[in-house]
Protein backbone atom coordinates (compact mmCIF):
# COMPACT_ATOMS: atom_id res chain seq x y z
CA UNK A 1 0.00 0.00 0.00
CA UNK A 2 1.49 3.39 -0.93
CA UNK A 3 0.30 6.90 -1.79
CA UNK A 4 1.54 7.53 -5.33
CA UNK A 5 1.76 11.00 -7.36
CA UNK A 6 -1.50 11.61 -9.09
CA UNK A 7 0.80 12.77 -12.38
CA UNK A 8 -0.82 11.88 -16.13
CA UNK A 9 -2.94 9.55 -13.67
CA UNK A 10 -6.80 9.27 -15.75
CA UNK A 11 -9.95 8.00 -13.94
CA UNK A 12 -12.52 6.35 -16.55
CA UNK A 13 -14.65 7.14 -13.39
CA UNK A 14 -15.14 9.52 -10.97
CA UNK A 15 -17.00 9.90 -7.65
CA UNK A 16 -17.50 13.27 -5.61
CA UNK A 17 -17.41 11.60 -2.28
CA UNK A 18 -15.65 8.17 -1.32
CA UNK A 19 -15.67 6.36 1.70
CA UNK A 20 -13.02 4.20 3.07
CA UNK A 21 -14.93 1.56 5.27
CA UNK A 22 -18.24 0.76 5.80
CA UNK A 23 -18.45 0.53 10.07
CA UNK A 24 -20.60 3.15 11.84
CA UNK A 25 -18.41 6.24 10.90
CA UNK A 26 -18.31 5.24 7.07
CA UNK A 27 -21.62 5.14 7.21
CA UNK A 28 -22.83 7.53 9.12
CA UNK A 29 -20.16 10.34 6.53
CA UNK A 30 -22.73 8.34 3.82
CA UNK A 31 -25.76 9.33 5.05
CA UNK A 32 -24.88 12.75 6.03
CA UNK A 33 -23.30 13.33 2.78
CA UNK A 34 -26.24 11.87 0.86
CA UNK A 35 -28.55 14.03 2.76
CA UNK A 36 -26.19 17.04 1.71
CA UNK A 37 -26.97 16.21 -1.73
CA UNK A 38 -23.47 14.71 -2.58
CA UNK A 39 -22.99 11.26 -4.77
CA UNK A 40 -21.20 9.50 -2.26
CA UNK A 41 -19.18 6.12 -2.71
CA UNK A 42 -18.25 3.68 -0.10
CA UNK A 43 -15.56 1.02 -0.51
CA UNK A 44 -15.66 -2.03 2.20
CA UNK A 45 -13.02 -4.22 2.71
CA UNK A 46 -15.26 -7.75 3.68
CA UNK A 47 -18.04 -9.48 2.03
CA UNK A 48 -20.45 -7.58 4.33
CA UNK A 49 -20.18 -4.29 6.14
CA UNK A 50 -19.24 -5.14 9.82
CA UNK A 51 -16.22 -3.73 11.72
CA UNK A 52 -15.78 -3.63 15.18
CA UNK A 53 -19.18 -2.29 14.97
CA UNK A 54 -20.72 -5.22 14.58
CA UNK A 55 -18.66 -6.50 17.65
CA UNK A 56 -19.50 -3.89 19.77
CA UNK A 57 -22.44 -3.65 22.63
CA UNK A 58 -23.46 -0.76 20.45
CA UNK A 59 -23.85 1.53 23.41
CA UNK A 60 -23.17 5.40 21.72
CA UNK A 61 -23.30 7.86 24.48
CA UNK A 62 -25.12 11.18 23.30
CA UNK A 63 -26.60 14.17 25.53
CA UNK A 64 -29.52 16.40 25.35
CA UNK A 65 -31.37 13.59 22.94
CA UNK A 66 -34.89 13.69 22.46
CA UNK A 67 -35.19 10.15 24.24
CA UNK A 68 -33.18 11.91 27.45
CA UNK A 69 -35.52 14.93 27.25
CA UNK A 70 -38.70 12.48 27.10
CA UNK A 71 -37.42 10.88 30.25
CA UNK A 72 -36.55 13.87 32.56
CA UNK A 73 -32.37 13.75 32.05
CA UNK A 74 -31.09 16.88 32.73
CA UNK A 75 -27.90 15.95 30.51
CA UNK A 76 -25.67 18.78 28.80
CA UNK A 77 -22.72 19.35 26.71
CA UNK A 78 -21.15 20.63 29.25
CA UNK A 79 -22.08 17.86 32.12
CA UNK A 80 -20.49 15.04 29.06
CA UNK A 81 -17.73 16.89 27.72
CA UNK A 82 -16.63 17.11 31.64
CA UNK A 83 -16.86 13.51 31.97
CA UNK A 84 -15.07 12.78 29.18
CA UNK A 85 -12.22 15.05 30.24
CA UNK A 86 -11.94 13.90 33.62
CA UNK A 87 -11.77 10.55 32.89
CA UNK A 88 -8.98 11.32 29.92
CA UNK A 89 -7.40 14.02 32.96
CA UNK A 90 -7.97 16.78 30.46
CA UNK A 91 -4.88 15.16 28.65
CA UNK A 92 -6.95 15.70 24.93
CA UNK A 93 -8.12 18.20 22.78
CA UNK A 94 -10.65 20.02 24.81
CA UNK A 95 -12.10 22.01 21.87
CA UNK A 96 -12.67 18.65 19.99
CA UNK A 97 -14.26 17.29 22.97
CA UNK A 98 -16.96 20.38 23.13
CA UNK A 99 -17.34 19.67 19.53
CA UNK A 100 -17.71 16.24 19.58
CA UNK A 101 -20.07 16.76 22.68
CA UNK A 102 -22.49 19.06 20.77
CA UNK A 103 -22.71 17.09 17.59
CA UNK A 104 -23.67 13.67 19.83
CA UNK A 105 -27.55 14.77 20.72
CA UNK A 106 -28.48 15.57 17.31
CA UNK A 107 -26.54 12.87 15.55
CA UNK A 108 -28.57 10.69 17.22
CA UNK A 109 -32.17 12.93 16.62
CA UNK A 110 -30.67 12.37 12.71
CA UNK A 111 -30.14 8.80 12.11
CA UNK A 112 -33.77 8.68 14.12
CA UNK A 113 -35.92 10.80 12.98
CA UNK A 114 -34.18 11.03 9.20
CA UNK A 115 -33.44 7.54 8.82
CA UNK A 116 -36.23 5.88 10.70
CA UNK A 117 -33.51 3.85 13.15
CA UNK A 118 -35.09 2.94 16.70
CA UNK A 119 -32.83 4.01 19.57
CA UNK A 120 -33.76 3.41 23.30
CA UNK A 121 -31.70 4.51 26.42
CA UNK A 122 -29.69 2.13 28.48
CA UNK A 123 -31.36 1.95 31.24
CA UNK A 124 -30.38 0.52 35.13
CA UNK A 125 -26.92 1.09 35.61
CA UNK A 126 -24.00 3.68 35.33
CA UNK A 127 -20.76 2.86 33.76
CA UNK A 128 -17.90 4.44 35.47
CA UNK A 129 -17.62 7.99 35.52
CA UNK A 130 -20.38 9.15 33.34
CA UNK A 131 -22.38 11.39 35.46
CA UNK A 132 -26.11 10.91 33.65
CA UNK A 133 -27.44 8.05 31.80
CA UNK A 134 -26.38 8.50 27.85
CA UNK A 135 -26.02 5.46 26.60
CA UNK A 136 -28.18 5.15 23.23
CA UNK A 137 -28.60 1.82 21.50
CA UNK A 138 -30.55 -0.25 19.42
CA UNK A 139 -33.59 -2.07 21.47
CA UNK A 140 -31.74 -5.81 21.21
CA UNK A 141 -28.25 -3.56 22.56
CA UNK A 142 -26.33 -5.21 19.87
CA UNK A 143 -23.51 -3.77 17.89
CA UNK A 144 -24.85 -6.09 15.13
CA UNK A 145 -27.92 -4.82 14.96
CA UNK A 146 -26.93 -1.11 14.68
CA UNK A 147 -24.45 -1.88 12.05
CA UNK A 148 -27.47 -3.57 10.48
CA UNK A 149 -30.21 -0.70 10.62
CA UNK A 150 -26.75 1.44 9.32
CA UNK A 151 -26.48 -0.14 6.60
CA UNK A 152 -30.41 -0.58 5.68
CA UNK A 153 -30.33 2.85 6.06
CA UNK A 154 -28.15 3.90 3.91
CA UNK A 155 -29.54 1.35 0.81
CA UNK A 156 -32.60 2.79 1.60
CA UNK A 157 -31.61 6.29 0.99
CA UNK A 158 -29.89 5.09 -2.52
CA UNK A 159 -25.61 5.05 -0.99
CA UNK A 160 -23.71 2.74 -2.98
CA UNK A 161 -21.34 0.19 -0.68
CA UNK A 162 -19.29 -1.73 -2.84
CA UNK A 163 -18.29 -4.32 -0.59
CA UNK A 164 -15.07 -7.57 -1.32
CA UNK A 165 -12.72 -3.47 -2.08
CA UNK A 166 -9.74 -3.24 0.10
CA UNK A 167 -8.60 0.12 -0.80
CA UNK A 168 -4.70 -0.40 -1.50
CA UNK A 169 -2.77 2.81 -2.94
CA UNK A 170 -4.10 6.47 -2.98
CA UNK A 171 -3.25 8.93 -5.37
CA UNK A 172 -2.31 12.76 -4.06
CA UNK A 173 -1.10 15.98 -6.40
CA UNK A 174 1.36 18.07 -5.34
CA UNK A 175 -0.81 20.16 -3.09
CA UNK A 176 -1.77 16.89 -1.36
CA UNK A 177 -4.74 17.07 -2.25
CA UNK A 178 -6.01 13.46 -3.12
CA UNK A 179 -7.35 12.80 -6.56
CA UNK A 180 -8.38 8.96 -6.53
CA UNK A 181 -7.38 5.34 -5.05
CA UNK A 182 -7.22 2.11 -6.25
CA UNK A 183 -8.56 -0.71 -4.71
CA UNK A 184 -8.32 -4.29 -5.11
CA UNK A 185 -11.05 -7.30 -4.65
CA UNK A 186 -9.98 -11.06 -3.29
CA UNK A 187 -9.55 -12.58 -6.34
CA UNK A 188 -6.33 -9.78 -7.48
CA UNK A 189 -8.47 -8.12 -9.70
CA UNK A 190 -8.11 -4.17 -8.87
CA UNK A 191 -9.89 -0.75 -10.25
CA UNK A 192 -9.08 3.01 -9.80
CA UNK A 193 -11.37 5.19 -9.02
CA UNK A 194 -11.12 9.00 -9.01
CA UNK A 195 -12.91 11.33 -6.15
CA UNK A 196 -13.64 14.77 -5.03
CA UNK A 197 -12.93 14.43 -1.11
CA UNK A 198 -12.03 11.14 0.67
CA UNK A 199 -13.02 10.38 4.05
CA UNK A 200 -10.95 7.78 6.03
CA UNK A 201 -13.18 5.64 8.08
CA UNK A 202 -11.09 2.20 8.33
CA UNK A 203 -10.52 1.94 12.10
CA UNK A 204 -7.86 1.93 13.70
CA UNK A 205 -4.74 -0.49 14.05
CA UNK A 206 -5.84 -3.27 16.56
CA UNK A 207 -5.62 -6.02 13.63
CA UNK A 208 -2.20 -5.20 12.87
CA UNK A 209 0.06 -7.01 15.62
CA UNK A 210 3.40 -5.41 14.41
CA UNK A 211 1.91 -1.97 14.45
CA UNK A 212 0.51 -2.89 17.89
CA UNK A 213 4.32 -3.80 19.18
CA UNK A 214 5.73 -0.48 18.13
CA UNK A 215 2.94 1.67 19.41
CA UNK A 216 1.19 -0.13 22.74
CA UNK A 217 3.99 -2.64 23.31
CA UNK A 218 2.50 -3.82 26.70
CA UNK A 219 -0.94 -4.99 24.77
CA UNK A 220 1.27 -7.28 22.33
CA UNK A 221 0.54 -10.62 24.37
CA UNK A 222 -3.10 -9.40 24.64
CA UNK A 223 -5.73 -11.44 22.65
CA UNK A 224 -7.14 -8.18 20.21
CA UNK A 225 -11.14 -8.17 20.23
CA UNK A 226 -12.18 -6.41 17.76
CA UNK A 227 -12.26 -6.47 13.56
CA UNK A 228 -8.85 -7.83 12.13
CA UNK A 229 -9.71 -6.07 8.74
CA UNK A 230 -8.20 -2.94 10.80
CA UNK A 231 -5.01 -2.44 9.93
CA UNK A 232 -4.24 0.90 10.17
CA UNK A 233 -4.34 1.72 6.69
CA UNK A 234 -5.74 5.62 7.87
CA UNK A 235 -2.87 5.84 9.80
CA UNK A 236 -0.16 4.55 6.90
CA UNK A 237 -1.24 6.67 3.98
CA UNK A 238 -1.42 9.92 6.62
CA UNK A 239 2.55 9.16 7.64
CA UNK A 240 3.30 8.49 4.06
CA UNK A 241 1.29 11.94 3.18
CA UNK A 242 2.97 13.86 5.84
CA UNK A 243 -0.16 14.02 8.45
CA UNK A 244 0.10 14.75 11.65
CA UNK A 245 -0.79 11.90 14.29
CA UNK A 246 -1.70 11.90 17.72
CA UNK A 247 -1.89 9.81 21.01
CA UNK A 248 -0.98 6.58 19.01
CA UNK A 249 -0.47 4.96 22.92
CA UNK A 250 -4.10 5.52 23.66
CA UNK A 251 -6.51 2.07 23.19
CA UNK A 252 -9.57 0.69 24.68
CA UNK A 253 -8.58 -2.26 26.95
CA UNK A 254 -11.20 -4.76 28.86
CA UNK A 255 -10.84 -6.50 31.78
CA UNK A 256 -13.65 -8.78 31.44
CA UNK A 257 -13.54 -10.70 28.24
CA UNK A 258 -14.46 -15.03 29.41
CA UNK A 259 -11.67 -17.01 28.49
CA UNK A 260 -11.05 -19.27 26.58
CA UNK A 261 -14.52 -18.84 25.56
CA UNK A 262 -13.64 -15.30 24.29
CA UNK A 263 -17.53 -13.86 25.13
CA UNK A 264 -17.61 -10.26 26.77
CA UNK A 265 -18.78 -10.22 30.54
CA UNK A 266 -20.01 -7.04 30.69
CA UNK A 267 -18.92 -4.64 33.62
CA UNK A 268 -21.60 -3.70 34.67
CA UNK A 269 -21.65 -6.53 37.04
CA UNK A 270 -19.22 -4.73 38.68
CA UNK A 271 -20.66 -1.86 38.82
CA UNK A 272 -23.55 -3.14 40.57
CA UNK A 273 -21.79 -4.81 43.49
CA UNK A 274 -19.46 -7.56 41.86
CA UNK A 275 -15.89 -8.16 42.33
CA UNK A 276 -12.76 -8.93 40.63
CA UNK A 277 -10.14 -11.24 41.93
CA UNK A 278 -7.13 -12.71 40.55
CA UNK A 279 -5.99 -16.65 40.83
CA UNK A 280 -5.05 -16.57 44.81
CA UNK A 281 -8.69 -14.97 45.35
CA UNK A 282 -7.30 -11.59 46.09
CA UNK A 283 -8.60 -8.10 44.61
CA UNK A 284 -6.20 -6.48 42.85
CA UNK A 285 -7.73 -2.80 41.83
CA UNK A 286 -10.42 -0.41 42.10
CA UNK A 287 -13.14 -2.00 39.65
CA UNK A 288 -14.81 1.18 39.38
CA UNK A 289 -12.25 3.08 37.35
CA UNK A 290 -13.28 1.45 34.00
CA UNK A 291 -12.78 -1.22 31.61
CA UNK A 292 -10.17 0.05 29.91
CA UNK A 293 -7.47 0.60 31.99
CA UNK A 294 -8.08 -3.06 34.11
CA UNK A 295 -7.37 -5.15 30.73
CA UNK A 296 -3.99 -4.12 31.59
CA UNK A 297 -4.61 -5.11 35.03
CA UNK A 298 -5.67 -8.13 34.25
CA UNK A 299 -3.27 -9.16 31.61
CA UNK A 300 -0.42 -8.34 34.79
CA UNK A 301 -1.81 -10.88 37.03
CA UNK A 302 -0.50 -14.25 37.06
CA UNK A 303 -1.47 -16.52 33.78
CA UNK A 304 -3.30 -13.15 32.64
CA UNK A 305 -6.38 -14.72 34.41
CA UNK A 306 -8.92 -12.93 36.79
CA UNK A 307 -12.42 -14.27 38.08
CA UNK A 308 -15.31 -12.23 38.17
CA UNK A 309 -17.69 -12.99 41.24
CA UNK A 310 -20.98 -12.35 41.49
CA UNK A 311 -24.46 -13.60 42.96
CA UNK A 312 -28.00 -14.22 41.69
CA UNK A 313 -28.91 -10.95 41.64
CA UNK A 314 -26.42 -9.95 39.35
CA UNK A 315 -26.48 -12.89 37.15
CA UNK A 316 -30.17 -11.92 36.36
CA UNK A 317 -29.52 -8.41 36.30
CA UNK A 318 -27.33 -9.54 33.70
CA UNK A 319 -29.60 -11.15 31.12
CA UNK A 320 -30.73 -7.83 29.40
CA UNK A 321 -26.90 -8.60 27.79
CA UNK A 322 -27.11 -10.28 24.71
CA UNK A 323 -23.15 -11.46 25.33
CA UNK A 324 -24.07 -12.41 28.52
CA UNK A 325 -26.77 -14.93 27.91
CA UNK A 326 -24.10 -15.89 24.99
CA UNK A 327 -21.56 -16.85 27.82
CA UNK A 328 -23.86 -18.38 30.00
CA UNK A 329 -24.83 -20.62 26.89
CA UNK A 330 -21.05 -21.43 26.37
CA UNK A 331 -20.84 -22.80 30.22
CA UNK A 332 -18.84 -19.56 30.78
CA UNK A 333 -20.55 -18.84 33.96
CA UNK A 334 -19.91 -21.60 37.42
CA UNK A 335 -22.21 -21.06 40.19
CA UNK A 336 -21.52 -22.07 43.86
CA UNK A 337 -23.66 -22.46 46.89
CA UNK A 338 -21.49 -20.71 49.36
CA UNK A 339 -17.95 -19.62 49.82
CA UNK A 340 -16.29 -23.39 49.65
CA UNK A 341 -18.07 -24.39 46.91
CA UNK A 342 -16.96 -21.29 44.97
CA UNK A 343 -13.19 -22.45 45.72
CA UNK A 344 -13.79 -25.68 44.48
CA UNK A 345 -15.11 -25.13 41.40
CA UNK A 346 -12.92 -21.56 40.22
CA UNK A 347 -9.97 -23.40 41.74
CA UNK A 348 -9.41 -20.22 44.13
CA UNK A 349 -7.86 -20.75 47.40
CA UNK A 350 -10.66 -20.51 49.80
CA UNK A 351 -8.94 -19.03 52.54
CA UNK A 352 -7.95 -15.94 50.52
CA UNK A 353 -11.36 -15.84 49.50
CA UNK A 354 -13.07 -15.95 52.18
CA UNK A 355 -10.64 -12.76 53.67
CA UNK A 356 -12.16 -11.27 50.48
CA UNK A 357 -15.87 -11.37 51.32
CA UNK A 358 -14.90 -10.42 54.62
CA UNK A 359 -13.45 -7.05 53.69
CA UNK A 360 -16.23 -6.05 51.33
CA UNK A 361 -18.60 -6.85 53.78
CA UNK A 362 -16.71 -4.34 56.05
CA UNK A 363 -15.97 -1.73 53.42
CA UNK A 364 -20.10 -2.20 52.39
CA UNK A 365 -20.51 -1.18 56.12
CA UNK A 366 -18.25 1.66 55.56
CA UNK A 367 -15.99 0.06 58.47
CA UNK A 368 -12.57 1.41 56.54
CA UNK A 369 -11.36 2.31 53.41
CA UNK A 370 -10.78 0.00 50.44
CA UNK A 371 -6.77 -0.03 49.81
CA UNK A 372 -7.42 0.72 45.99
CA UNK A 373 -10.35 3.18 46.74
CA UNK A 374 -13.46 1.61 45.51
CA UNK A 375 -16.80 2.75 47.30
CA UNK A 376 -18.51 -0.23 48.21
CA UNK A 377 -21.74 1.69 49.63
CA UNK A 378 -23.21 1.90 45.43
CA UNK A 379 -24.20 -1.36 45.48
CA UNK A 380 -26.04 -3.78 47.42
CA UNK A 381 -23.65 -6.66 48.74
CA UNK A 382 -22.92 -10.12 47.54
CA UNK A 383 -25.15 -12.76 48.79
CA UNK A 384 -25.01 -16.55 48.51
CA UNK A 385 -25.55 -18.74 46.29
CA UNK A 386 -22.91 -17.10 44.10
CA UNK A 387 -21.68 -16.83 40.59
CA UNK A 388 -18.31 -16.40 38.57
CA UNK A 389 -16.61 -16.34 35.47
CA UNK A 390 -12.61 -16.81 34.41
CA UNK A 391 -11.60 -13.64 32.57
CA UNK A 392 -8.73 -12.27 30.35
CA UNK A 393 -7.56 -8.57 29.60
CA UNK A 394 -7.92 -8.35 25.94
CA UNK A 395 -7.08 -5.09 23.04
CA UNK A 396 -10.54 -3.94 21.98
CA UNK A 397 -9.52 -1.01 19.64
CA UNK A 398 -7.17 1.45 19.18
CA UNK A 399 -7.90 5.35 20.32
CA UNK A 400 -5.04 7.09 18.56
CA UNK A 401 -4.49 8.22 14.95
CA UNK A 402 -5.11 10.79 12.33
CA UNK A 403 -5.55 14.28 13.94
CA UNK A 404 -8.67 16.41 12.66
CA UNK A 405 -10.20 19.38 13.35
CA UNK A 406 -13.46 19.86 14.27
CA UNK A 407 -14.83 19.54 10.85
CA UNK A 408 -12.75 16.42 10.39
CA UNK A 409 -10.42 17.77 8.50
CA UNK A 410 -7.00 15.92 8.54
CA UNK A 411 -4.00 18.10 9.55
CA UNK A 412 -0.60 18.52 8.32
CA UNK A 413 1.71 18.82 10.91
CA UNK A 414 1.76 22.38 10.77
CA UNK A 415 -2.08 22.49 11.96
CA UNK A 416 -3.07 23.34 8.12
CA UNK A 417 -6.00 21.16 6.80
CA UNK A 418 -5.64 18.81 3.62
CA UNK A 419 -7.72 20.37 0.85
CA UNK A 420 -10.18 16.74 0.66
CA UNK A 421 -9.08 14.85 2.86
CA UNK A 422 -11.22 13.78 6.09
CA UNK A 423 -10.74 11.13 8.91
CA UNK A 424 -13.33 9.91 11.60
CA UNK A 425 -13.99 6.81 13.80
CA UNK A 426 -10.68 4.47 15.10
CA UNK A 427 -8.65 6.35 12.18
CA UNK A 428 -8.71 9.54 14.05
CA UNK A 429 -7.04 10.60 16.99
CA UNK A 430 -9.81 9.87 19.95
CA UNK A 431 -11.01 11.72 22.52
CA UNK A 432 -9.53 9.54 24.78
CA UNK A 433 -5.70 10.96 26.09
CA UNK A 434 -2.79 9.12 25.58
CA UNK A 435 -2.91 5.53 27.43
CA UNK A 436 -5.83 3.44 28.22
CA UNK A 437 -7.44 4.54 31.19
CA UNK A 438 -8.37 7.83 29.66
CA UNK A 439 -11.36 5.89 27.54
CA UNK A 440 -14.97 6.74 29.03
CA UNK A 441 -17.00 4.13 27.91
CA UNK A 442 -18.50 4.57 24.55
CA UNK A 443 -15.73 6.61 22.87
CA UNK A 444 -15.68 4.70 20.12
CA UNK A 445 -18.82 5.11 18.71
CA UNK A 446 -19.17 8.51 19.76
CA UNK A 447 -16.30 9.77 17.63
CA UNK A 448 -17.40 7.24 14.71
CA UNK A 449 -20.61 8.24 14.55
CA UNK A 450 -19.95 12.33 15.35
CA UNK A 451 -16.94 12.51 13.04
CA UNK A 452 -18.24 10.35 10.79
CA UNK A 453 -21.54 12.38 10.15
CA UNK A 454 -18.92 16.01 10.37
CA UNK A 455 -16.90 14.46 7.83
CA UNK A 456 -20.01 13.48 5.12
CA UNK A 457 -20.72 17.36 5.90
CA UNK A 458 -17.49 18.87 5.36
CA UNK A 459 -16.87 16.75 2.24
CA UNK A 460 -19.80 17.62 0.49
CA UNK A 461 -18.59 20.95 0.96
CA UNK A 462 -15.90 21.31 -0.50
CA UNK A 463 -16.07 17.62 -3.24
CA UNK A 464 -17.59 19.77 -6.27
CA UNK A 465 -15.08 22.47 -5.84
CA UNK A 466 -12.24 20.47 -5.69
CA UNK A 467 -13.44 18.18 -8.95
CA UNK A 468 -14.12 21.62 -11.36
CA UNK A 469 -10.70 22.51 -9.92
CA UNK A 470 -9.51 19.17 -11.69
CA UNK A 471 -11.33 19.87 -14.91
CA UNK A 472 -9.95 23.62 -15.62
C1 LIG B 1 -16.10 -6.17 21.73
C2 LIG B 1 -16.20 -4.70 21.52
C3 LIG B 1 -17.23 -3.99 22.16
C4 LIG B 1 -17.32 -2.61 21.96
N1 LIG B 1 -18.39 -1.96 22.51
C5 LIG B 1 -18.51 -0.62 22.30
C6 LIG B 1 -19.65 0.09 22.78
O1 LIG B 1 -20.60 -0.47 23.31
N2 LIG B 1 -19.67 1.44 22.61
C7 LIG B 1 -18.67 2.10 21.95
O2 LIG B 1 -18.73 3.31 21.83
N3 LIG B 1 -17.63 1.44 21.42
C8 LIG B 1 -17.53 0.11 21.55
N4 LIG B 1 -16.48 -0.56 20.98
C9 LIG B 1 -15.59 0.20 20.07
C10 LIG B 1 -16.30 0.40 18.73
O3 LIG B 1 -16.66 -0.86 18.21
C11 LIG B 1 -15.40 1.14 17.73
O4 LIG B 1 -14.88 2.30 18.34
C12 LIG B 1 -16.20 1.57 16.51
O5 LIG B 1 -16.94 0.47 16.00
C13 LIG B 1 -15.30 2.16 15.43
O6 LIG B 1 -16.09 2.40 14.29
P1 LIG B 1 -15.38 2.66 12.89
O7 LIG B 1 -16.48 2.92 11.91
O8 LIG B 1 -14.31 3.66 13.05
O9 LIG B 1 -14.66 1.27 12.55
P2 LIG B 1 -15.22 -0.16 12.13
O10 LIG B 1 -16.60 -0.39 12.60
O11 LIG B 1 -14.20 -1.16 12.51
O12 LIG B 1 -15.29 -0.05 10.54
C14 LIG B 1 -14.11 0.06 9.77
C15 LIG B 1 -14.33 -0.67 8.46
O13 LIG B 1 -13.26 -0.35 7.57
C16 LIG B 1 -12.96 -1.50 6.80
N5 LIG B 1 -11.61 -1.33 6.24
C17 LIG B 1 -10.43 -1.26 6.91
N6 LIG B 1 -9.42 -1.03 6.06
C18 LIG B 1 -9.97 -0.96 4.81
C19 LIG B 1 -9.43 -0.74 3.51
N7 LIG B 1 -8.13 -0.54 3.30
N8 LIG B 1 -10.28 -0.74 2.45
C20 LIG B 1 -11.62 -0.93 2.63
N9 LIG B 1 -12.17 -1.15 3.85
C21 LIG B 1 -11.36 -1.14 4.94
C22 LIG B 1 -13.10 -2.64 7.79
O14 LIG B 1 -13.30 -3.88 7.12
C23 LIG B 1 -14.31 -2.19 8.61
O15 LIG B 1 -15.52 -2.72 8.09
C24 LIG B 1 -16.36 -1.92 21.15
C25 LIG B 1 -15.34 -2.64 20.52
C26 LIG B 1 -15.26 -4.01 20.69
C27 LIG B 1 -14.17 -4.75 19.99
Amino acid sequence: MAVLPAVDVEFEVTVPIVIVGAGACGLAAALAAKDDGAEVLVLERDAVPQGSTALSSGFIPACETQIQRDKGIEDSVDAFAADILGKAHNETDADMVRAICRESGPAIDWLMDRHGIEFILVEGFLYPNHSYLRMHATPSRTGADLIGAMTRAAEQAGIDIVTNSAVVDLYADASNRITGLRFEHPDGSDERLGCGALILACNGFGGNPEMVRQFIPDMAEANYFGHTGNQGDAIRWGESLGAATADLGSFQGHGSVAHPHGILISWALMMEGGIQVNSDGLRFSNEHEGYSEQGRRVIAQAGHIAWNIFDDRLYAFAQDFEDFRQAVAAGAIVSAADIPQLAVVSGLPEGNLRSTFEEVGRLATCEGADTFGRDFTTAPMLTPPYRAARVTGSLFHTQGGLLVDEKARVLHHDGSPFPNLYAGGGAARGVSGPSDWGYLSGNGLLTALTLGRIAGRSATAVASQSLNSDMH
